[in-house]
């Protein structure tokens, strides 16, 4: 195990920074300071937190470019992306300032007590696990919410985002959070399972892939810790034969591309019934061929460089397995280091890599479906369950078809998406728990009983 964490810009692979890893006695510090700050945190009036909440918010937009560019240098997102993606985050601040007090009041149900309710407190040390792929959203759609709620936060960031990682506690403490409200932890995977083990700490939360979601509930799990786990998804984008491409193209190719394809509820299957299958390549063909690749930095960047090279080896492999198998590519599919060319994959079939596997890159894969019920039986047929898409100008028979998809999430006419006003999470191994909404900041609470006779 190695005991530093060392940066790169995947762009131009130049190194960036090295950090040492925390020492146990570091640890143990963080660990009481996140403790001794609960004690008083939880106290506070809600109003108080969203208060906090609002400063957070402006210092957000404050330093919105210096944010993006932190972002755009550690893993390559293109920088316009980069600073959509800070403002999504002032965007859940704003709803959770509205809403917080309204979501954590008491609920009063009525029974033969002259009182009884629920109270939502929170439960104490809360450690967040995160990926890289949308290194400040991941993280504050965990923290805005959890920290509303009295609780506080432990980040164990992706090592290759550990600059955006520290920036984020600095912004906590600019805002006003009492130190200890939001540490940022540099560490390796063996302390990750003491820290879990650690009475202080009370729950886990990982957004993630599949192995890593069952290598931490493991331990959470054998510690009785309660987890939220937001895993890897094959999303399906499946056009029925009456699709609107006119409208919609534009959506389906961003469904796939934005964020250099490497988005969890990204679509990864297409899957298009046959009457409108040519079509739909065609266009779609054309559309994916005119983004602009280029250096992350330029405004104009629409595709940048994956986060890392080992990961673009990784969808090149995906890829080739496929097509030993009989795929086709009908666009891109060149690799430079980092850099996936955007690529479109036909002739795929449910045994390869491809259709089965969660591809996190800029390469589509097409399926022709007999009909519109075949092609919701493709989209089911996942490991994953994050969530689909159907593409149809009929939407009244949609409803006919939202029982037979067992996802955590089903979008007609528009790409699946997070939103802070509606729940996000999945079903099957793409994890468990929601995110966001009332269901968000209701995961890390202690839902108690009160009954007063
Ligand atoms: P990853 O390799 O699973 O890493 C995620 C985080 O877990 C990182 O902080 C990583 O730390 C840590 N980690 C991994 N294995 C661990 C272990 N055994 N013990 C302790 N910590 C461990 O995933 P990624 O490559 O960063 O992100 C891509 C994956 O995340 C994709 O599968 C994607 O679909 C999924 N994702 C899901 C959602 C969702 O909402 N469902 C959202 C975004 C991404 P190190 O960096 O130090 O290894």
């Amino acid at each position: 195990m190695k005991n530093s964490i060392i940066t790169s810009n995947p762009y131009n692979q130049k190194e960036l920074k090295t950090y040492n890893y925390h020492t146990d006695n570091e640890l143990k510090i963080i660990l009481d300071n996140a403790q001794n700050t609960f004690e008083n945190w939880k106290t506070k009036e809600i109003k108080e937190r969203t208060n906090l909440l609002q400063n957070l918010a402006n210092t957000l937009e404050d330093k919105k470019e210096i944010y993006a560019k932190l972002m755009t240098e550690e893993m390559g997102k293109p920088i316009s992306q980069s600073i959509a993606e800070i403002e999504k985050c002032v965007w859940l601040c704003d709803f959770y300032i509205t809403n917080a007090e309204d979501f954590l009041a008491d609920s009063i149900i009525e029974t033969d007590a002259k009182e009884s309710f629920i109270s939502y407190d929170p439960l104490g040390v809360v450690l967040a696990v995160m990926p890289w792929n949308y290194p400040f959203w991941q993280v504050m759609r965990f923290a805005v919410p959890s920290l509303t709620a009295g609780n506080v936060g432990l980040l164990k960031h992706a090592s290759n985002v550990t600059s955006t990682a520290l920036a984020i506690q600095d912004l906590f403490e600019e805002a006003g959070y009492p130190k200890g409200c939001f540490q940022t932890l540099l560490v390796n995977h063996d302390q990750i399972e003491d820290i879990i083990e650690n009475d202080i700490v009370k729950a886990v939360t990982l957004t993630g892939s599949e192995p890593a979601g069952r290598s931490i509930a493991a331990v959470a799990g054998k510690n009785l810790k309660k987890t939220v786990l937001e895993l890897g998804g094959n999303n399906a984008c499946v056009v029925f034969d009456d699709a609107n491409l006119d409208k919609h193209i534009d959506t389906m190719v961003k469904a796939r591309m934005q964020n250099t394809g490497q988005s969890c509820i990204a679509a990864k299957r297409f899957i298009v019934s046959e009457k409108i299958y040519d079509q739909f390549l065609s266009r779609f063909k054309d559309e994916v061929s005119k983004l602009n690749s280029g250096n992350p930095e330029d405004s104009d960047t629409f595709i940048g460089v994956m986060a890392r090279e080992d990961l673009a080896e990784e969808l090149e492999q995906q890829v080739n397995k496929s097509t030993d198998l009989g795929a086709k590519i009908i666009l891109g599919n060149k690799r430079n280091k980092a850099y996936y060319e955007p690529t479109i994959i036909t002739d795929v079939t449910e045994d390869m890599p491809v259709f089965k596997e969660e591809t996190f890159g800029p390469v589509a894969a097409v399926i022709k479906a007999k009909d519109n019920e075949q092609a919701i039986k493709l989209a089911a047929n996942s490991i994953f369950g994050l969530g689909t898409m159907i593409f149809t100008e009929n939407t009244d028979n949609i409803y006919n078809f939202i029982g037979d998809i067992p996802d955590g999430a089903l979008f007609i006419n528009d790409m699946v998406k997070s939103d802070p006003r509606l729940p996000f999470g999945g079903t099957k191994a793409s994890g468990y728990g929601r995110e966001l909404s009332k269901e968000g900041i209701l995961e890390f609470v202690n839902k108690k009983t009160v009954y007063i006779k």
